[in-house]
């Protein structure tokens, strides 16, 4: 049974390594994430032959079974315009699941005094590690899902932001006190039973660090949180496998950790910040703080379908700028049909994606390529924003923050310093949205005032099916 147990890892483990490398491209990512699935379904399966002999199985079954029905309606019905929510919520459990090993362990062994383990270090070190990180995961994915969800009063989030300098310090101290529990725990691990009490500080101690480090985040910066809350959450899971013994926890919260933690860097260096300066400088900071960025006066232009199709079709480039109003119109079979007329007049058709549009990575480049836009029309940021200036017009659809010129020009803009895309230097810019709110980050949009603006305002579905059908007259 021992083999049998350890050439279903291997199997397992192939299938993670081999399912992640699907999700590089949105054409194989639903495979790869199939494959992943049910690698992850035989290491349950190796874990339960594994520990065949145990009491337990009405306990077993019933946390499978909790499990599939608080998980799969979700995951079935959520739309994918609230999946970090989800995501976040998913991760949470992951951290708060690793937590509480964490503790039953410590419970198990009279605080760590009487472990079975030889050598007793790794498993004390894991458990310890395991508790702080998983702590400060959950409580930090309960605070992002609940900003995501926008559960947290405006009002309440500005106050959290405005008053970050104080968070830091908060968060400094109860590190502090974390840690020096976790050496204390440590260093009398070979005396007498210890207090249950001490683990259960440790615990609030991060779980509130996890509160305090996502509470005053401004809002550009959540999705490189959510994917650091992804990395921690991995990286504990790894240390309690180290701490259980368990390989199946070690490599799939080892894939976790390392994917994740090449994630954050990813999306950090997109939007030009580091991590240290997300975590304590709380981007998005003052000036949301203070209701947003001041308002940013002047005229605003409307234009109509028919005078957006008519600019459109005598072009000879137009860059189509998805964001996050296109995937909650649902517009990207409409934008396709709509490019198709214009490439058929013989106008060229780009589309400018940038890192963080929508509200996952990779978010315009799903939704397009479900409505088979060709990967080659699709250009990344850094590619396009040189072709901005010599674009007859570019039309945004329902993206504010990737847009907004204040990142680039305005230091006291809260989102100063994130790259964004140069649609402002395109000679005509067509803005499709519902009003003049705001986006995600809450901050004035100044591309609005431009001169060379003109605002469409409506459903992105309902305006560009407009527009396709004033080309189709034209
Ligand atoms: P924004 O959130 O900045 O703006 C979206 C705009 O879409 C809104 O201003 C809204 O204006 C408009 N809109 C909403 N519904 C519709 C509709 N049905 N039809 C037309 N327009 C609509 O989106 P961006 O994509 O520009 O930027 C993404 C933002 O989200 C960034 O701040 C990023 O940091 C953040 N974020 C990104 C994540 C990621 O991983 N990509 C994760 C979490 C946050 P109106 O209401 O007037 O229509």
């Amino acid at each position: 049974m021992g083999y049998l147990v350890t050439i279903l890892y291997i199997v397992a483990f192939s299938m993670f390594i081999y399912g992640l490398s699907g999700l590089t491209g949105p054409k194989t990512a639903v495979r790869g994430n199939y494959i992943a699935a049910v690698g992850m379904l035989i290491a349950v399966v190796a874990v339960l032959i594994d520990i065949r002999d145990t009491d337990n199985w009405a306990l077993i079954a019933g946390g499978l079974l909790v499990g599939v029905v608080l998980g799969v309606p979700p995951a079935l019905r959520t739309k994918m315009t609230a999946m970090p929510q989800l995501v976040a919520l998913f991760n949470g459990v992951g951290g708060g699941t690793v937590a509480l090993i964490a503790w039953a362990e410590y419970l198990n062994s009279d605080g760590f005094t009487a472990v079975e383990a030889v050598p007793s270090a790794p498993f004390i070190v894991g458990s310890l590690f395991a508790a702080i990180i998983g702590s400060v995961s959950f409580w930090g994915s309960l605070v992002a899902f609940a900003k995501l969800q926008e559960l947290l009063n405006k009002n309440v989030e500005k106050v959290f932001v405005s008053n970050a300098k104080a968070f830091q310090v908060a968060n400094m101290i109860l590190a502090l006190v974390s840690i020096g529990l976790a050496v204390f725990i440590g260093i009398n691990a070979d005396g007498d039973p210890q207090s249950s009490l001490l683990i259960v500080g440790l615990l609030v101690a991060a779980g509130v660090m996890g509160l305090f480090v996502v509470l005053p985040i401004g809002g550009a910066d959540m999705p490189v949180v959510i994917s650091l809350l992804n990395a921690l959450t991995g990286l504990s899971a790894a240390a309690a496998g180290l701490a259980l013994n368990n390989q199946a926890m070690i490599v799939a919260g080892m894939i976790v950790g390392a994917s994740g933690t090449i994630l954050t860097n990813l999306m950090a260096k997109a939007m030009n910040r580091s991590i240290p300066a997300i975590i304590f400088g709380s981007f998005g900071g003052d000036a949301a703080a203070a209701g947003g960025a001041s308002a940013t006066g002047g005229t605003v232009k409307a234009t109509s379908a028919s005078d957006a199709a008519i600019q459109m079709a005598y072009a000879n480039q137009v860059i189509v700028v998805p964001g996050y109003g296109l995937a909650v119109a649902q517009a990207q079979h409409a934008v396709k049909e709509m490019a198709a007329l214009l490439e058929a007049r013989g106008v060229e058709v780009k589309y400018a994606i940038h890192p963080v549009a929508g509200r996952m990575p990779g978010h315009m480049n799903v939704l397009l390529a479900e409505a088979d836009v060709e990967y080659d029309a699709m250009k990344e940021m850094d590619d396009i924003n040189g072709e901005f200036s010599r674009t007859d017009v570019a039309i945004v659809i329902g993206a504010n923050d990737v847009t907004n010129p204040a990142a680039r020009n305005d230091p006291s803009s809260p989102i100063h310093g994130m790259p964004i895309l140069n649609v402002d230097e395109a000679r005509s810019v067509i803005v499709l949205k519902r009003s003049m709110s705001s986006g995600y980050a809450g901050i004035d949009n100044p591309l609005f005032f431009a001169d060379t603006t003109s605002m469409l305002f409506g459903d992105a579905k309902k305006m560009v099916a407009a527009v396709t059908e004033e080309l189709k007259a034209l």
